[in-house]
């Protein structure tokens, strides 16, 4: 039979019943494979048992569900983070994914961009630039690699998504969306919305999307700044989304999921750190229900930007809690192998060896 690859993992559900049904397949296989590619995480269909032998090699002929390979997987020392490179298909570069390990949860911080067109100053990735978007199959690739070194160390499988690695997800949003629906699927990786999170610079259209869709998911916006002035010489996307327009939409968004919106802010020694930096963040959050992770900036992703000492930290993050601001103070793990916020970059393949 002469027939085209058809890559499975960029298929909806409803897609791969039509595909399996222009095979001379049942409508019921699809989910049959849908389970052995997301849950079994086979990269092939001959021991897909509960599917007959020549329909099984019909599949062969014409479909493929091979896995991104994983170039490098770096543990940190401490145990508590792992980075992984996978190589993409038909690129020369990888894309970078964390595993963040507490005691009960197992977080996959996934890319969904190959760079990021986004420019903000503080960021690794942002120095590639924008390369591509992640395809479905590329963002989930990422889950099912993760699961596979899950499972092969004996441990429990990825219990959270966070979409906060290379790129930004929202401005690949058809694949992110589709992405998404098979995390959250029954028969897919079958993680709960409540579990999953998008962090974003602040692309609004995107986020009226996710409302849209009655998506429930966490939302972390990248505020980073305390007036638009200062938000605009770091992060060029605040010259289009203004400080504003992110509070207002996150009163909205709050207002329909019912959850509460996570404010993420780098603290910059000097610049974000400031008495009247937390005055700012008052005016402009008080009252509204939601959570400010403050966040050191990273000494290795930004060169020009200098972290707080640790008492001031905590002094900016107490002063917010006794206006009543929800503020916690995030420390970046997994910085002695590179997978902590900022640093994530595409390293090119001949790099990587
Ligand atoms: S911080 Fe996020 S949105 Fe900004 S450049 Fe980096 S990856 Fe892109």
């Amino acid at each position: 039979m002469q027939c085209k690859a058809v890559r499975l993992k960029n298929l909806s559900l409803p897609q791969i019943e039509e595909f399996v049904l222009g095979l001379g397949g049942k409508k019921f296989h699809a989910r049959q494979i849908y389970k052995w590619i997301y849950q079994k995480r086979l990269s092939g269909f001959e021991t897909m048992s509960d599917m007959p032998k020549s329909f099984r090699a019909r599949l062969e002929a014409c479909a493929g569900i091979s896995k991104l390979e994983s170039r490098r997987v770096l543990e940190s020392k401490f145990g508590d983070a792992v980075k992984f490179g996978f190589e993409l298909y038909e690129s020369k570069h990888i894309a970078e994914s964390v595993l963040l390990i507490d005691d009960n949860r197992r977080t996959a911080c996934i890319s969904s961009q190959l760079g990021c067109g986004l420019g903000c100053a503080f960021c690794e990735t942002a120095k590639l630039g924008f390369i591509r978007n992640l395809t479905q199959e590329e963002i989930l690739g990422q889950l099912i690699g993760i699961n596979d070194y899950l499972f092969n160390k004996g441990d429990k499988l990825i219990t959270n998504v966070v979409f906060m690695g290379m790129g930004e997800a929202l401005s690949n949003f058809d694949n992110f969306r589709s992405a998404l629906s098979v995390i959250m699927a029954e028969d897919g990786f079958n993680i709960g919305a409540r579990r999953i999170t998008v962090s974003t610079a602040g692309v609004v259209p995107s986020i009226e999307r996710l409302m849209k869709e009655d998506l429930t998911i966490g939302l972390a916006i990248s505020l980073n700044a305390w007036n638009n002035d200062l938000r605009n010489s770091y992060m060029p996307i605040n010259r289009k989304y203004p400080i504003e327009q992110l509070v207002e939409i996150a009163k909205r968004y709050y207002h329909k999921t019912g959850r509460r919106v996570t404010f993420e802010y780098v603290l910059i020694n000097g610049i974000t750190d400031t008495a009247a930096a937390a005055s700012a963040l008052y005016k402009m959050l008080g009252g509204f229900p939601c959570k400010i992770n403050l966040i050191p900036v990273n000494p290795a992703g930004s060169k020009e930007y200098g972290s707080p000492a640790e008492k001031l930290v905590e002094r900016f993050s107490a002063s917010l809690h006794s206006r009543g601001l929800a503020a916690t103070i995030r420390r970046s793990r997994g910085q002695d192998i590179m997978g902590a916020c900022g640093q994530l970059t595409a390293f090119m393949m001949n790099h990587s060896n």
